[in-house]
């Protein structure tokens, strides 16, 4: 399988290529040169497969021999230490529960995989790999947790000191060895502006190898195929319709990406928060990006997502059969908040907010639309990584896991530094 960059069709790309440089030279977004299909006979053994065995025969379709059968079983193994829950509410109303990794959330699914991937490659190389990423909050504990103790990967993780959440705070700041957390007396934005500083800076790189692990990453992508297949596997009887609380729409990418690869009757629903750039590139076509607005859905507050290119290119710009397959809808934070209440009182379910804007958008389907269709909707995190929103609408106490619990006892360690790009080169430089 090759790769190419959404800018540019001719220039061909191995898996290890992609994967390691992260983004495209020209900018543009990488993508399998097509999507694989399952075969008639994996179609009906389907129903049989571990979330493992399903995760083994997506991932070597798309890596085919660039790692060799032993590996990727170990691989998997390594990311995939915990699986997704269905919770049905209804016959007809299904949440898929994706938070059962490390960090509560489902990043876990693809920061795991890449990393394990990563230091596959890295694993024999002479020169250490340093990975630098910018986080305002979740993003970076999944990344930290699943490179942690990885050999021959150094992690270097910039957050804005005090604006990101206690619980986020010592989710970032309480590994060793290979994690160091960088707290940037500045915004997020500053982090971000040092991240991509140091990217093109010519005494950095040649002094270090350098790469990131943001999510436009598609190793990040692939491994967010297979909870769809696991699930499509499970009801594909039916007519099943996919809600995806979306913001960067990698989530939904890959469901796109699953749907491709031969499943029948099923559509997505793309639910959004009060920021709504694919709603309105699905009305009208216009890719307007707009200032992020804040919310408190707030893993889904993107102005201007970068995956909408891999879906524009996965339909041939074709917005008509775009439309066919996904709509959406958008809430505010005053609908989450009912959303919340409600689906607690009636089934005595909690969701996160996240997840909350999905059921708002299952609400809506439901009066708008004349299909017969299972809903699933993909609870994308944990509603105790949200204690604070959470705990006061439901007037009551949450249990907290003790994944989450147990680094609040921990030490916070970090390096405290300005937001000038030229104190972290030269941290980085006399460190690494
Ligand atoms: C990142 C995230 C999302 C949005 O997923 P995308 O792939 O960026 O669309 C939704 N919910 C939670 C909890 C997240 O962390």
């Amino acid at each position: 399988m090759r790769y190419f960059s959404t800018n540019d069709k001719l220039k061909g790309y191995s898996f290890e290529t992609v994967v390691m440089s992260g983004l495209a030279n020209d900018g543009g977004l990488f993508v399998p040169e097509y999507i694989p299909q399952f075969t008639n006979d994996e179609q009906s053994n389907i129903n049989s497969e571990s979330f493992n065995e399903i995760a083994f025969d997506i991932s070597k379709k798309f890596i085919g021999n660039a790692i060799n059968n032993n590996d990727l079983l170990s691989i998997i193994k390594n990311a995939f230490n915990f699986e997704p829950k269905f919770v049905e509410l209804e016959k007809d109303l299904i949440i898929l529960e994706l938070f059962h990794g490390p960090t509560l959330a489902f990043k876990d699914y693809g920061a795991r995989f890449m990393a394990n991937v990563m230091s596959h490659f890295a694993k024999n190389k002479k020169n250490k790999l340093t990975i630098l990423v910018a986080t305002s909050g979740d993003t970076g504990s999944a990344v930290a947790n699943a490179f942690y103790m990885k050999e021959g990967i150094d992690v270097y993780i910039l957050y804005p000191s005090g604006m990101v959440s206690n619980f986020q705070e010592k989710q970032l700041t309480t590994f060793d060895g290979n994690i160091t957390s960088i707290e940037i007396d500045g915004t997020f934005d500053d982090c971000q502006k040092i991240v991509k500083s140091s990217f093109i800076d010519i005494v950095l790189n040649k002094k270090i190898n350098l790469t990131s692990a943001n999510s436009i990453n598609i190793a990040r992508l692939i491994p967010q195929s297979f909870y769809y297949l696991k699930t499509y596997k499970k009801y594909s009887d039916e007519n099943i319709t996919f809600i995806v609380p979306s913001g960067n729409l990698g989530n939904l990418t890959a469901g796109l990406y699953a749907d491709k690869m031969g499943m029948k009757n099923v559509s997505f629903i793309s639910a959004l928060n009060s920021n709504r750039m694919f709603f309105e590139y699905l009305l009208n076509g216009s890719k307007t990006s707009r200032d992020t607005i804040r919310t408190i859905s707030n893993a889904m507050d993107v102005g201007n997502p970068s995956n909408l290119d891999r879906i524009i290119d996965l339909f041939d710009n074709n917005l008509y059969e775009m439309k066919a397959k996904i709509c959406s809808y958008y809430f505010d934070d005053s609908d989450t908040v009912e959303s919340l209440k409600e689906c607690f009182q009636k089934y005595n379910y909690l969701l996160d907010p996240h997840g909350a804007i999905g059921y708002s958008a299952m609400k809506t389907d439901k009066k708008l639309s004349t299909k017969n269709s299972k809903y699933i909707i993909l609870e994308t995190a944990h509603p105790s990584k949200f204690v604070d929103v959470v705990e006061p609408l439901i007037n009551k106490k949450i249990e907290i896991p003790k994944r989450l619990s147990s680094c609040l006892n921990k030490q916070k360690k970090s390096v405290k530094l300005s937001n000038s790009f030229t104190d972290f080169k030269d941290y980085l430089l006399a460190n690494s």
